[in-house]
């Protein structure tokens, strides 16, 4: 990694985000960057927030959930036991790697200066690309736990980067420490590091003053008697769905993504194609080339008539004017043919082979049949009166058509249902090619309320037919994609787990609906990142319909052992909002992962029929693209665009990526990018 690394220092202070001049730890952190960073930092952004967990989990997240992650990120304050103290329990949670040696470090250093060091907290690790290290609020605290680990951090935070690990290692520890600036410390007990001045100087008093471990507000209390600042019935929120509707976030702490970076975001994360060899027959329509394609044999094979004629061999002249015996026949079939003198000629049929010897073909039409033999059924002698005939006149050569070797067509080129990519293997004896293998998606409803939607007898109070389950698997289905049905899940952490795993196990994208929104009930989010281990790399997007559409990665052991990424969608439970959402975000990276170039529904520039009103979100909305009288293509919405609203999609062929503006209108005839889920209507 070139240029210096990125930092940023989280102020959480109910006290700072009321009165900005009371926060002084940010100073002091920056002095830390400046003074002890060895040059390698830019200078800190700097954020402040109150003790609340929302408002620290959505800065952080900006931070590291972006194009542009931040390399170290430092929280200060809210890691004591004050009620008010939550910036471990917002952080941890975030955490996809967890680091304790920093925490151990961090610790170790304020012991050394006090024992009330063990009132604080700390967290560390790694989210994404960065690294986030909480931080005690007292300025002096918080200055001498950054000392104590500044200088390890450039190496760490360009592993999390994404750094080749050997090089940066292959130095060995000692290089390592020349780099940061420090000598080991079995070779030099007292290092540079600042607790230890500190501990030689017997500085003790001064600590027990100064180290706000617990309380992280600046107010510098001391450690003697714990200060409560809140209600102590306020407990912090949680996703931990065990906890009970009372601790849930009240708002999502996702932070909301537009469309195009959500999108970034799945092709950055969708795994690698897998390399399979499919047989040449129908099933491989619909597959992409993982590599290109030679021909394994000339068409045609051997020098063929184009017309039905008489072969002969023509005179150096080119004159073949004359009365000539016919001495031999050549159908279209395989097997032997008598070689042809000069002076002879050969009856031959359209895509018959040339008789060994013969230069031309003449057509039938620029002859007359002269003498038949005794019995009339054949054919005896035959004038011709061709001029200037060349060599080679009506003949297809030996691999004019396609050469032995040469390329007929490439990796990354599209198997299509057209049949010309198969019809070229076919012809040139191409039976196996290598493809890119299609991801096998399994779709899995969630809702204690959803019922197979073929169960007979009436609904009673509260259920709902399950529609997604059917709808995404034909969706997919639609698109050339193997399917698995997963069944329905109820909304219970543990079956959901459990059923997530199964699922994980014989898929390679996970498709869930509904449990996305934020009732006590939905339990995607939590069970993916606590239970499944995986990582959520966005959660919101700013789109109607679809806004809780979540998009995550798990590891996962495959039937060999290895470890391997796999997709989770986890689309909104409204019929309308999950379909929309599949096809604006699942499909692109089923197609990606089965190697096409060009993911999405192909988008096409088309005219309003009538007037749009525009919503504050950016709106998928569902229409019927039609070609006008006029041959201009011309898109009407299919009515009520309510997310419930399975009608919506009935005879819809697109989506109109209408912009955010709450208020405006979008004017009949302005033109509007429609993305084509189906062919249009004439
Ligand atoms: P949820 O995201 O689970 O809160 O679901 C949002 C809404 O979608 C609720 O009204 C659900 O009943 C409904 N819903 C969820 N899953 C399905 C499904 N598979 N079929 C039809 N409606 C569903
Ligand atoms: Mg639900």
């Amino acid at each position: 990694m070139d240029g210096p690394l990125t930092a940023a220092i989280l102020i959480v202070s109910t006290t700072a985000a009321q009165v900005p001049s009371s926060d002084a730890s940010a100073s002091a952190l920056r002095d830390v960057f400046q003074n002890d960073g060895a040059g390698k930092w830019d200078e800190p952004l700097v954020r402040v927030v109150s003790d609340d967990t929302i408002q620290i989990q959505r800065q952080l997240m900006a931070w590291t959930d972006g194009p542009n992650p931040i390399n170290f990120i430092v929280t200060t304050g809210g890691t004591g036991f004050a009620v008010a103290d939550v910036t471990p329990e917002a952080v941890r949670p975030l955490l996809h790697k967890e680091a304790p040696g920093l925490v151990h470090g961090m610790l170790a250093a304020s012991l050394a200066v006090t024992p009330f060091a063990v009132m604080s907290r700390p967290v560390a690790g790694v989210r994404h690309k960065s690294i986030i290290v909480t931080l005690p609020g007292s300025p002096k605290g918080a200055t001498e736990n950054l000392q104590s680990i500044i200088k390890m951090l450039p190496h760490a935070c360009q592993q999390a980067a994404g750094a080749n690990s050997r090089a940066l290692h292959k130095g060995g520890v000692k290089e390592l420490e020349s780099q940061a600036g420090i000598g080991a410390s079995r070779d030099q007990p007292q290092g540079d590091r600042p607790q230890q001045h500190h501990r030689h100087g017997g500085h003790g008093h001064d600590h027990s003053h100064g180290h706000n471990h617990g309380h992280g507000h600046g107010h510098g209390h001391g450690h003697g008697s714990l200060v409560r600042h809140t209600n102590p019935n306020i407990a912090p929120l949680s996703n931990d769905p065990q906890l009970g509707p009372t601790r849930r976030h009240r708002e999502s702490p996702f932070p909301m993504l537009q469309v195009d970076d959500a999108l970034a975001l799945i092709t950055q994360h969708t795994p690698e194609p897998k390399i399979v060899t499919a047989k040449v027959d129908e099933h491989i329509v619909g597959s992409v080339l993982a590599e290109d394609v030679q021909a394994r044999e000339n068409v045609p094979a051997f020098r063929a008539s184009i017309v039905d004629g008489y072969a002969v061999v023509v005179p150096a002249d080119g004159n073949i004017k004359g009365v000539f015996p016919v001495a031999g026949v050549s159908h279209a079939s395989p097997g032997e043919i008598a070689p042809l003198k000069e002076g002879q000629i050969a009856r031959i049929t359209t895509g018959a082979p040339l008789p060994p010897g013969a230069t031309s073909v003449i057509m039938v039409e620029d002859t007359i049949l002269k003498s038949m033999t005794d019995d009339g059924k054949e054919e005896k002698e035959v004038e011709i009166y061709a001029e200037n005939v060349k060599e080679g006149e009506n003949v297809r050569e030996v691999g004019s058509d396609i050469k032995l070797g040469s390329a007929i067509l490439s990796k990354g080129d599209h198997v299509s249902g057209v049949g010309g990519e198969i019809g070229l293997m076919a012809a040139v004896g191409v039976t196996e090619a290598k493809v890119y293998q299609k991801p096998v998606v399994g779709i899995l409803s969630t809702g204690d309320e959803i019922v197979n939607y073929d169960r007979p007898g009436d609904l009673r109070l509260g259920e709902v037919r399950d529609t997604n389950r059917i709808t995404l698997l034909s969706a997919a289905r639609h698109w050339g994609f193997p399917v698995v049905d997963l069944g329905i899940a109820k909304d219970q952490s543990s079956s959901l787990e459990e059923t997530l795993r199964d699922g994980l196990r014989s898929i390679d994208v996970l498709v869930t609906t509904g449990g996305v929104s934020m009732g006590e009930l939905d339990l995607l989010k939590p069970t993916i990142e606590r239970s499944l281990g995986g990582t959520i790399h966005f959660g919101r997007v700013a789109m109607k319909p679809g806004k809780p559409t979540t998009f995550a990665t798990v590891q996962v052991k495959d039937n060999d052992g290895e470890r391997v990424t796999k997709t989770i969608f986890s689309l909104p439970g409204n019929p309308a909002s999950a379909l929309v959402a599949f096809h604006v975000f699942v499909l692109p990276s089923l197609q990606q992962q089965s190697g096409a170039g060009a993911p999405g529904l192909p988008k096409v520039p088309v005219m309003a029929a009538h007037d749009f009103s525009l919503d504050s979100r950016l709106e998928f909305h569902r229409a019927v693209v039609s070609v006008g009288r006029d041959g201009k293509l011309s898109a009407s919405s299919t009515g009520g665009q309510r997310s419930s609203k399975v009608g919506s999609l009935k005879s819809a062929n697109a989506l109109l990526r209408i912009p955010s503006g709450k208020g405006e209108t979008l004017k009949k005839g302005s033109t509007i990018e429609a993305w084509m889920m189906s062919d249009i209507h004439c």
